[in-house]
């Protein structure tokens, strides 16, 4: 397969067939990020020769009699794919008639294939007109991961993510309209010490105007290669405390009006965590109460520090 350095996907993603279609970042601004420092350049489309080649290769594994055989043994459910997780910082900023020729790909060695999704930026949204949005999604493109950070429209411009709260709404409103779902990825802490409580009312706020299925709470880890780590050894930004990121996980999940999945998953959680809004909201609350608590800022914080890898 062709896999180039680190390859990152959500967790709800573990059981998609992960094609590499982009390696590194369109943007690659984000001060925060060090997701992409193992590459050698800062992006690369994969050309389609090498996509082919790896659904080819995928094809053989999936549709191997004798790996069939082992799978009846052990009652595995790996008859076919039924989704393609396209990897890389964000596949979505592609041309559209690149993405339709990977969907084409996609459905010529995997037929029953029902979905494909990947990381979108909320500028990849901006740049494709509303045909092009729906025709995607007729190719089978639905449940992006959009990595929104954030709807602190100062933390935003701050880390540099090159767009506004607005500019969630607005993009957001247009995948609906296509019928393409998305899930959201937040990052606690991103809006620094002790305006973590503004951050989340913020954030809560754009999310309650629009329809995620999931929003990801993801934990900020400042790592010394990072543009923040400088910021902050130059006194232009402070870093929460770690019991302050979940003061701020509460004040989110307390402000959430709409129908979704919350979940901290990911390495960057000390305590993971997953529940239904609104049904779960006061179960996860008193969780989050007692990391507070039971856990406290000293072992959180030796969590972080010693977390050497995403
Ligand atoms: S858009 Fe995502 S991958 Fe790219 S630099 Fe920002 S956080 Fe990193």
């Amino acid at each position: 397969m062709h896999y180039t350095g680190t390859i990152w996907r959500p967790p709800y993603e573990a059981s998609s067939l992960i094609i590499e279609a982009t390696a590194g970042c369109t943007h690659h601004r984000c001060k925060f990020c060090t997701l992409y420092d193992d590459l050698p350049f800062k992006f690369r489309p994969s050309p389609l020769e090498d996509i082919e080649a790896d659904l080819l290769e995928a094809q053989t594994w999936y549709h191997d009699p004798l790996r069939k055989a082992e799978e009846r043994l052990f009652e595995l459910d790996k008859a076919d794919v039924s989704r393609v997780f396209l990897a890389g910082a964000n596949p979505f900023g592609l041309k559209t008639h690149h993405l339709l020729k990977i969907a084409a790909l996609v459905r010529t060695y995997f037929p029953q294939c029902q979905s494909i999704g990947c990381f979108a930026r909320v500028t990849d949204i901006t740049t494709k007109a509303d045909e092009e949005l729906a025709d995607l999604a007729r190719a089978g493109f639905n449940g992006l991961t959009i990595g929104i950070e954030t709807g602190d429209d100062e933390a935003l411009a701050f880390m540099d993510k090159g767009y506004a709260a607005k500019d969630i709404v607005e993009q957001c409103a247009r995948l609906s309209a296509a019928n393409i779902s998305y899930a959201f990825f937040y990052l606690v802490g991103i809006s620094g010490s002790e305006r973590g409580i503004k951050g989340a009312r913020a954030t809560a706020e754009i999310c309650n105007r629009t329809h995620p299925w999931l929003i990801g709470a993801n934990m900020l880890t400042v790592y010394k290669s990072s543009q923040l780590y400088t910021e902050i050894q130059a006194g232009s930004w402070c870093e929460a405390r770690e019991v302050e990121k979940y003061e701020e996980v509460k004040e989110l999940v307390s402000h959430l009006g709409i129908p979704v999945e919350f979940a901290m998953l990911g390495a960057s959680n000390p305590v993971m965590l997953h529940g239904h809004l609104p049904e779960q909201r006061e179960q996860l609350l008193a969780t989050l109460d007692a990391v507070i608590t039971d856990i406290g800022e000293e072992r959180l914080r030796h969590y972080r520090t010693n977390l050497k890898h995403l």
